[in-house]
């Protein structure tokens, strides 16, 4: 007899949602995750009292009745956040070395429009065609708009790329640049990165947007509340090193230290090519895992924490993406100008709405940077390796300094992480920040159905269908329908204005 109706590997919000959902649904079901913290990216972590998130700085859609707000309320979780919402006449703020100015990203579809306008008058009508499209993009997804009546038009959305899109619809270059400003959000690469993928996370972004106050780790132990009230069990520190059984499907997870889990299903968590290779040969085809491994993924990030001196720095209820120049696709920057752009934020803390004690700044790293200490692990990859990360943190200050010249005097120290960090945390491959990248020249094979080759073993996460909160929720909610169908779900989703 099984142990269990279903295993999920990884607690990340990915594995967390679905053992909500199936603990919910009467089913007994056991997370097992190789950290001792759960949380995946979502996990914040606390050095010298200042609070610090690794892969949630915020997240969209909360307000009354909109998208996440609904499927937050039937997770059981919404009541127990604390949110801030953010500024609403800019959010997001972008800026290019050499234009004093800041264009804001307003929340509310029309007010974002007139924002935006009021830098760019002559593009008033383009813009309102292209935040149209946006929407029309976004309510075409039935999980984003909760309507089982939406389609997705597949040539027409998921084979049109960002860049080309954008180009064509909006006159001003520098507008078409600051349109593309929350690129670090989503990876983009200017050749490959479809309209959709740009389209749902700035679609639902602009709607509303909002911090978790005190950090992002209240939102999985949130989940992890309403699994194990429902009978569900979570376990810490249990790595799983291989997935056996017969050639029709999985038997059992095994641990690190030997110990076999027995369900009726397997859930992964963790990115596909890991997961594949986990799975014994006898039970998956050789040419299916060299399929998923060759797939490309996004960039990785180096990311700067910040631990200011007492109120020097003043909270920001918004992000600032800064870049070097005029363009904002920068994943091919060249390593001998790097940083070519930065995103700051101040994390929400409930003792000050004034001050920060602490900020965040992230910008792309390639993987071939940090190469050579692949074979290290985390606390344990030398001097060389700490002597590049804190030149590297030096280079990203000084490059901040001149937009914010007083940056540096209100810094009391630094920590910093690099690509290496988040595969050594969350297993995904090269530390990608957002697991394989969409391209719409070939939009299919770069979509990950939930339902793997091998006859009980599913996965979920932000390779699935999109990253960030919403789209891993979405991906969660896909996975689980797989056992309880798609109808059955939203109709229960619906239920929660
Ligand atoms: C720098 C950065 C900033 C970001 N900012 C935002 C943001 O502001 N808003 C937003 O919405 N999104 C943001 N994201 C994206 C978001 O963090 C991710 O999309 C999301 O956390 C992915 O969740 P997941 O469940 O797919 O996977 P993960 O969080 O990667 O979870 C995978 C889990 O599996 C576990 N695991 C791996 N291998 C094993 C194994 N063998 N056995 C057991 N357990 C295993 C891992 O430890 C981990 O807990 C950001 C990402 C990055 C990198």
């Amino acid at each position: 007899m099984p142990h269990y109706d279903a295993v999920i590997i990884g607690a990340g919000l990915g594995g967390l949602l679905c053992g909500n959902i199936l603990a919910r649904e009467g089913m007994h079901v056991c997370v097992l995750e190789q950290n001792s913290v759960i949380g995946g990216g979502m996990q914040s972590f606390a050095r010298n009292g200042v609070v610090f998130n690794t892969g949630l700085n915020y997240t969209e859609s909360l307000g009354e009745g909109e998208t996440l707000n609904r499927y937050f309320s039937y997770f059981g979780i919404l009541d127990q956040l604390k949110l801030r919402r953010m500024d609403a006449d800019g959010f997001e703020r972008i800026s290019f070395k050499g234009d004093d100015k800041e264009y804001p990203f307003a929340q509310g579809h029309d007010h974002f429009v007139e924002t935006l306008a009021s830098h760019f008058p002559k593009e008033r009508e383009n813009l309102r065609i292209y935040m149209n499209y946006l929407n029309e993009i976004s309510s075409s997804f039935p999980l984003y708009s909760l309507d089982t009546k939406s389609q997705v038009i597949e040539g027409k959305y998921l084979q049109v790329n960002a860049f080309d899109y954008i180009k064509s619809t909006i006159g001003d270059t520098r507008l078409q640049q600051v349109l593309a400003g929350l690129n670090s959000l989503y990876g983009g690469v200017a050749d490959k990165t479809p309209l959709y993928v740009h389209a749902l996370i700035n679609s639902s972004f602009i709607r509303s947007s909002w911090r978790l106050v005190d950090g992002s780790s209240q939102l999985p132990r949130a989940i992890a509340k309403t699994i194990t009230n429902h009978g569900g069990v979570i376990r810490r520190k249990a790595r799983v090193v291989k997935l056996g059984g017969e050639k029709s499907g999985i038997d059992y997870a095994e641990l690190e230290d030997g110990e076999r889990i027995t369900a009726k299903r397997f859930i992964s968590n963790v990115h596909p090519s890991v997961t594949l290779n986990l799975v014994e040969d006898t039970i998956t085809k050789r040419a299916h895992k060299q399929r998923i491994n060759q797939l490309p993924n996004t960039m990785g990030m180096f990311t700067l924490y910040l631990d200011f001196k007492p109120e020097t720095q003043p909270y920001l209820n918004f992000n600032h993406h800064h870049f070097a120049g005029e363009n904002a696709w920068t994943t091919a920057y060249k390593q001998d100008e790097w940083p070519e752009h930065y995103m700051f934020y101040t994390p929400a803390i409930s003792k000050s709405e004034q001050w920060a004690d602490g900020g965040v700044v992230i910008t792309y790293m390639n993987y071939q940077e940090v190469a050579k200490w692949a074979n290290t692990s985390i606390e344990n990859r030398g001097a060389e390796y700490e002597a590049f990360k804190q030149k590297k943190a030096e280079q990203l200050i000084d490059f901040m300094a001149q937009k914010f010249p007083a940056i540096r005097d209100r810094i009391a120290r630094y920590y910093t992480s690099t690509p290496l960090t988040y595969r050594d945390y969350t297993g995904t491959p090269e530390g990608s920040a957002y697991g394989i990248l969409k391209d719409a020249n070939d939009p299919l094979s770069t979509i990950i159905s939930p339902k793997s080759r091998v006859g009980n073993l599913y996965f979920t996460g932000q390779n699935l269908n999109m990253h960030g909160v919403l789209g891993v929720t979405i991906g969660a909610v896909l996975t689980c329908a797989e056992f309880f169908g798609t109808e059955y779900l939203m109709n229960k989703i619906k239920q929660h204005i």
